[in-house]
């Protein structure tokens, strides 16, 4: 299971067409970068599992590898 966290108070993140935090009424936009390269990946969902895309490396990076930064909007 994917865990989507708030990266300031570790609460479970709620989705309202963002991603938002009720303890820090603040909402945030997930980034997810190659581990690799370092740039922005796509995501790609096959077969009820997600897999990440780098058009950079043009290889297909796992979940647990990629790096997810939260940015605050
Ligand atoms: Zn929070
Ligand atoms: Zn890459």
């Amino acid at each position: 299971m994917q865990q989507n966290q708030c990266p300031t108070c570790q609460s479970d993140l709620q989705w309202d067409g963002q991603y938002f935090c009720s303890d820090c009424q603040q909402h945030y936009k997930k980034l997810v970068f190659c581990p690799e390269c370092g740039n922005e990946v796509e995501k790609l969902k096959a077969c009820g599992a997600v897999n990440y895309f780098c058009n950079t490396c043009n290889e297909l990076k796992s979940k647990s590898k990629v790096k997810v930064n939260w940015e605050k909007v």
